[in-house]
């Protein structure tokens, strides 16, 4: 394909039109240019323009008849067409403080934006002017960079990693997201310039984490961000998963490299962005809990229970959401090993309704994870483990459909006690509901208002009340 026809949208050709009116340059920037070669759809449309970008976009807006949102503080403009979100700026000219990533900015040239862009990739442009309309501007050999799938830095890494180091993550994420290699030497600068990570906000940090999670293969991204040293200083929790302890002769396996196994995995399912943390992190209560017991080797008790503990931390720490995601995150850590024990034959309805009952609506997520966390290399293991897991996805359907307890909500609320007996709250109430929820959940009453009413009442006189 020849790059006008990459352009052949009539905006383009509008784009091209004001601005020689005005008598300025305009081209076409960054990740457009990038997907178009690399055949990946893209709706977001830079444009840079020596000169004014904010005058140039409200006359081609209004041209098209369509809403300019200006931006002045950032000298920006930007309206919608046709699906597309069209940006306009002037070309600039940066120049960098130690403690910002915010840029000193000064007009400039076409030139002077492409070397402040962040890799080769990324600093392509396409003309816009009438006489060579569409054609290539790659001063940095980025479509070569491309064809070879490598992330290289248009100046010396050192200066583009120091100015702003929140493309260091970037630079982890594109490789992520495109499966592509960062050149030796800007791996490397990555790792010296590892301590400039601190002038970066937690939330810019966590957005590109969640682009690493929702690549097709994100371990290459975990991978990535251990390899440069930038691991231990964004989550410290997942480092530690690292590495093998011997004792007796016996080791036990690598949590690190596993936790990343089981990532894949579940990428393979889900687009969950949440149900892929919940692999992430299923195991991070690992090295908490971790004990040798001779006779019996490595165990890892309550590292559900204490990693599910840990979520709210890292969530604090990433500056991520601490709502009903979060929640949904440590559910799902905190219940990772539940499906387990149903896996014998043995199994009572009631160990099933106790799990319907604390997944609830996640409880396919759940069962997702479980089999995703199987990543032994032994096919003949991986295929026992799977259809173990059918044979418990078939109890829990069954239980389900008889008992509906997915949903549960006790009959017997807390209102309704102190209604009926005439009290304030008092821990007696929790004792009555929690022991109406228990006998349902056990099979010793239908999940029934009646039957329940007359289990409160039994163990109301009981208390006394
Ligand atoms: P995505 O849309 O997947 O986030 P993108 O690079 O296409 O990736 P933006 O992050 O909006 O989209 O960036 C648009 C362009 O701006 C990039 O292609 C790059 O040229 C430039 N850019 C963005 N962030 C930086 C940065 N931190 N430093 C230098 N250039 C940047």
């Amino acid at each position: 394909m020849d790059n006008v026809s990459f352009l052949d949208n009539k905006i383009f050709g509008i784009i091209s039109e004001v601005a020689a009116e005005h008598g300025v340059r305009a081209f076409v920037i960054g990740g457009f240019v990038r997907d178009c070669f690399l055949g990946r759809p893209c709706k977001d449309i830079d444009v840079v323009v020596e000169g004014s970008g904010i005058e140039i976009a409200q006359k081609v807006a209004e041209r098209v008849k369509s809403k300019v949102s200006v931006f002045k503080n950032f000298g920006t403009a930007m309206f919608r067409y046709c699906g597309l979100e069209i940006e306009f700026v002037g070309a600039r000219k940066e120049s960098y403080r130690a403690n910002s990533r915010k840029p000193i900015v000064e007009n400039g040239t076409l030139e002077d934006d492409q070397k402040r862009r962040d890799f080769t990739i990324n600093a392509l442009a396409f003309s816009l002017q009438k006489e060579d309309f569409g054609s290539l501007v790659d001063p940095f050999n980025g479509v070569k960079d491309l064809q070879a799938g490598l992330i290289r830095t248009p100046l010396d890494p050192d200066t583009t990693y120091s100015d702003d180091p929140l493309r260091m993550i970037r630079a982890i994420r594109f490789a992520t997201q495109l499966s592509f290699t960062i050149v030796p030497e800007s791996l490397e600068s990555i790792r010296g310039n590892k301590q400039r990570l601190e002038i970066l906000s937690r939330e810019r940090i966590s957005d590109e984490l969640h682009k690493i999670m929702l690549s097709p293969k994100p371990s290459i991204g975990f991978r990535l961000l251990d390899e440069t040293e930038l691991l231990p200083l964004i989550l410290p929790q997942l480092s530690r998963l690292k590495g093998v302890e011997t004792q007796e002769g016996k080791g036990h396996k690598d949590n690190f490299s596993h936790t990343l196994q089981v990532l894949d995995n579940i990428s393979c399912h889900t687009d969950n962005l949440w149900l892929r943390w919940a692999a992430l992190l299923h195991d991070i209560g690992k090295p908490q809990t971790k004990k040798y017991e001779p006779g019996l080797g490595w165990t890892f008790h309550s590292h559900d229970f204490i990693g599910g503990k840990m979520v709210p931390a890292i969530f604090k720490q990433l500056k991520m959401p601490l709502n009903e995601k979060m929640k949904y995150v440590q559910k799902m850590v905190q219940l990772h090993l539940r499906p387990i024990a149903l896996v014998q034959d043995e199994v009572t309805d009631s160990a099933v309704r106790r799990l319907l009952f604390d997944a609830g609506d996640d409880i396919n997520d759940l069962m997702t994870l479980c089999e995703a966390d199987i990543t032994s290399k032994n096919d003949k293991i991986v295929r026992k483990h799977k259809d173990n897991f059918a044979l418990v996805r078939q109890k829990l359907i069954e239980v389900e459909e008889k008992d509906r307890v997915r949903n549960f909500q006790n009959p017997i609320s807390g209102e309704l006690i102190m209604e009926k007996y005439k009290i304030a709250p008092c821990k007696e109430i929790g004792i009555i509901k929690e022991f109406v929820k228990n006998a349902i959940l056990d099979g010793e009453i239908e999940n029934d208002y009646e039957q329940a009413y007359a289990l409160m009442e039994q163990k109301a006189a009981e208390l006394g009340l």
